[in-house]
């Protein structure tokens, strides 16, 4: 296939993609991320995905590059042919010499954006199946709000997962409670009530998350801000992860153990349903 890239400025062959060794992305893991859905070639909540891109980059003391960057990302989905699918975007504190210390403010931020399709009918299908997770201690730092490209307790989770057969692996904090996936936002239903963690640094404020949160509105779904720890997924009603490959996807088991029988909630059926509805809305 002949995939290509958008860096810095430029579209090539992915095959020809270069950036410099002293990238401090790649040195330092010294960058901002996104990952939008592409849906029927249309960007899904470019909006909310640009803004947080670029307080990302404010958090980090990273300058928000002067580029259109939805514009940037349908024209690197379009170069790739990719009708549904997910768009990376990734700016980085860009080329200097290695020096923890930020370079000069003369060195431009790095951008790579990449795109590649996805097949959402096995997204869905997976997502209304339900899917195993485990838990794992809670290692990374205190700014998880930030969607950062350093991600190695979030590779080093999800490998643990996968080793056992599991999909996704839920962070356990030191008081016990599940803050969040690897790659996902964590959720579970108890009597009437939706649960998942609140909106501080200790996780990502999906966009996925987001959305769901309004479909529950509409749905009438009572919906409660606040940390929950393993045993409550383990008792709990149904349980389901949130993020933009995802989708809603929901969890059947943790740590081996069934969580309501390993039967997926009807309630978690119509969120996702909903959300489904959501994806194909941007395709208009
Ligand atoms: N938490 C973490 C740690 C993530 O990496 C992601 C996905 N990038 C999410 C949550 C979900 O975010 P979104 O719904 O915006 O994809």
């Amino acid at each position: 296939v002949n995939e290509i890239a958008y860096v810095n400025g430029q579209f090539v062959a992915k095959a020809d993609a270069q950036v410099n060794i002293e990238d401090r992305g790649y040195q330092f893991g010294d960058g901002a991320y996104e990952v939008c859905t592409i849906a029927n070639g249309q960007l899904l909540d470019a909006q909310p995905h640009v803004k947080r891109l670029e307080r990302s980059l404010r958090e980090l003391r990273i300058a928000m590059p002067d580029l259109n960057i939805e514009q940037l990302c349908l024209e690197t989905a379009q170069q790739n042919h990719v009708e549904w699918g997910i768009v990376y975007i990734q700016v980085s504190r860009g080329v200097a010499p290695r020096n923890h210390a930020f370079p000069d403010k003369s060195v431009l931020p790095a951008v790579v954006i990449t795109s590649r399709s996805m097949s959402y009918p096995d997204v869905f299908a997976r997502g209304e199946k339900g899917v195993a997770v485990i838990s794992t201690p809670e290692i990374r730092w205190r700014r998880c709000d930030i969607k950062s490209i350093a991600l190695l307790p979030n590779i080093m989770a999800k490998q643990e997962a996968r080793d056992v057969g599991a999909f996704e692996a839920w962070f356990v904090n030191e008081d016990g409670f599940v803050t969040e996936g690897s790659s996902t936002n964590a959720w579970i239903i108890r009597d009437d009530t939706v649960i998942t963690h609140p909106v501080t640094n200790a996780i990502l404020n999906g966009i996925t998350r987001q959305v769901v949160i309004r479909l529950l509105e509409k749905e009438g779904l009572q919906l409660k801000l606040r940390p929950f720890t393993l045993d409550e997924v383990k008792q709990a009603d149904g349980a389901f992860m949130t993020s933009t490959t995802v989708c809603v996807t929901a969890v059947t088991s943790i740590d081996g153990v069934d969580i309501a029988d390993g039967k997926v909630d009807d309630r978690i059926l119509t969120i996702a349903a909903r959300y489904k509805e959501h994806v194909h809305s941007a395709a208009g």
